[in-house]
């Protein structure tokens, strides 16, 4: 197989940051890898701003990050989406799912759904969140809803298992009702969740090949799950590995994580280089990145289609 064959002209991938902060070398690295692998492969490369949980977001963060990569010589083909801004494509795609019986109302509070998870003998853990018992799937019972929650149970009332690849961690499987349950979409306070921004605007802005930090793995099969349920194609995933900082846990902001110092663009990169296994000795910003793509495709080669 040559080169020119490699499935690159629909290739459209993206990075997603949520402007909860300035770019930090752990979401440079995500921001770097998805970069390289969409210039690896010709394809085209977006950015979406993840700001559909606006609480949690600083005013002014997404400008910044903005500034940030195009101070590292990554600039986006197309101009950035809001999630803020695309209410309607997700109370659309939610119709679609009412509709069709996939999704129902929930009328559960936290404190409700963690007493019945507990009578059910399942334990609270800091990471995970519970399992939802499936209270409100059979109706309300004349309370009033709070959420909207997709089931994962299918029609005949299996378990919805999910199995994908990925290009790194290779086979994956979820049994979803029992890892997750049936999630939400619509929250209580008249949030999106997550789940259903990303799968919507993957679809929507023609996503073929997601690189991501393998913190978010996790979300794959809830993500594969909405996607056939409203009939859209799956994704390639690259999960790359985390960056971990010096406690051992994720870096973040939270665990004390710097912004990145845009006088010095390249350190940076050569940081953020290290992590996805590229070295290169390049002395300027523009063949850093050209030798590191060309790291990048030796490392990481797309699956044959
Ligand atoms: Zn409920």
């Amino acid at each position: 197989m040559h080169r020119s064959d490699l499935p690159g002209a629909g290739y459209i991938g993206r990075f997603a940051p949520s402007p909860t902060g300035p770019l930090h070398a752990g979401s440079l690295v995500a921001a770097l890898a998805s970069w390289l692998d969409a210039r690896a492969y010709g394809g085209k490369w977006l950015v979406r701003i993840e700001d559909v949980d606006l609480p949690r977001c600083v005013p002014g963060a997404d400008r910044v990050i903005l500034e940030q990569l195009e101070a590292c010589g990554l600039v986006p083909d197309d101009l950035p989406v809001w999630q803020s801004r695309r209410d309607e494509l997700y109370a659309d795609a939610l119709q679609h799912l009412l509709a069709a019986d996939h999704v129902y109302a929930c009328a559960c509070s936290r404190r409700e759904i963690s007493l019945a998870a507990q009578s059910e003998g399942q334990e609270l853990t800091r990471h995970a969140e519970l399992v939802y018992p499936g209270t409100c799937r059979n109706g309300l019972k004349g309370k009033a809803a709070r959420a909207m929650r997709v089931r994962t149970l299918n029609a005949k009332g299996h378990d919805v298992q999910i199995e994908w690849t990925d290009r790194r961690l290779g086979a994956q499987r979820q049994n979803l009702a029992r890892a997750v349950g049936d999630f939400v979409l619509h929250r209580a306070d008249g949030l999106w969740a997550y789940q259903m921004a990303v799968v919507v605007d993957d679809a929507l802005q023609g996503v073929s090949h997601v690189v991501r930090g393998e913190d978010l793995s996790d979300n794959t099969p809830r993500q594969i799950h909405l996607q056939r349920l409203l009939g859209l194609p799956t994704p390639v995933y690259l999960h790359t590995p985390l960056v971990l900082g010096a406690n051992g846990e994720k870096l973040s902001k939270q665990n004390g994580a710097t912004p990145l110092n845009l006088r010095d663009c390249l350190a940076a990169l050569r940081t953020a280089g290290v992590s996805l296994g590229i070295a290169t000795e390049a002395s300027d910003l523009n063949s850093w990145l050209t030798q590191a793509i060309v790291q990048w495709r030796e490392k990481w080669a797309l699956p044959v289609a």
